[in-house]
């Protein structure tokens, strides 16, 4: 019978010995996991993006409106999607300290804020993409998040130009109406497919492609970390419905 794990404290037992026991964990997570380092997930309706931006966030997320509304889009992309203030939280602190002891093989993650990498992760598979590198789309030179602040610190909706050929730059965020980077995904798969633990969290498992990527782990055990039930629940082995930096803190 599935275990449903609701207290936090045995949900730190059960993955600690759940990774214990493994050796090509594999953590996939979604904007739970950084909503704990205060970062809104930004995917979802907030009355707040209505009040202070006349389109909602899925518009201004999508590939037509950066086209279209390029200052707009970037006066979005800095107040709401770049968050240089946050700091990595528990649960990403945990996943870098089990891949260093050769426990946790890679993370994939549907998150921009480049917060496993900033906790020491190595092996990130970032299926989204990262504020953390904004490219030029003539000469390919890239420039860093606060780069691009600092270039909209007089005007957020400035668009910023390559400092090196004066190129438009595109971060390297996978908006609606783009596709998602084959290597990347690939990788993921790669990591995935050759699981022998894996460990999804803070995703509601609905959104292409995180809800089809499970479908590939052949491992001997899913588990599924979310506060509320996903629509792949049946597929877990184990389901911990906690806070996820609290089941994590082991
Ligand atoms: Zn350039």
């Amino acid at each position: 019978m599935r275990a449903n794990i609701t207290d936090p404290t045995e949900a730190q037992t059960r993955l600690r010995e759940l990774f214990n026991g493994h050796r090509r964990a594999v953590f996939f997570g979604g904007a739970g996991v950084s909503t704990a380092s205060g970062i809104p997930d930004f995917r979802s309706v907030d009355g707040l993006y209505h009040q202070q931006f006349a389109y909602p966030p899925e518009t201004m997320l999508s590939h037509e409106f950066y086209e279209t509304h390029t200052g707009e889009f970037f006066a979005f992309y800095r107040q709401k999607m770049i968050a240089l203030g946050a700091r990595p939280n528990r649960c990403h602190t945990k996943l870098a300290e089990l891949e260093r002891a050769g426990v946790l093989s890679a993370v994939v993650t549907q998150n921009i804020d480049g917060l496993h990498q900033a906790a020491g992760s190595k092996q990130v598979w970032e299926l989204h993409g990262s504020v953390h590198r904004n490219i030029c789309a003539r000469c390919g030179a890239v420039q860093d998040a606060a780069w691009v602040l600092e270039d909209g610190r007089e005007d957020p909706r400035h668009i910023p130009v390559c400092p090196v050929c004066g190129g438009p730059i595109k971060p390297d965020v996978v908006l609606y109406g783009e596709a998602l980077d084959d290597r990347v995904v690939e990788g993921a798969l790669a990591a995935i497919a050759s699981a022998d633990l894996l460990v999804v969290g803070g995703t509601s498992l609905v959104v292409y492609p995180a809800a089809g990527l499970i479908r590939y782990f052949g491992g001997d055990t899913l588990v599924i970390v979310n506060r509320d039930p996903t629509p792949q629940d049946s597929l877990a082995d184990m389901l911990i419905s906690c806070d996820i930096a609290e089941a994590f803190d082991f």
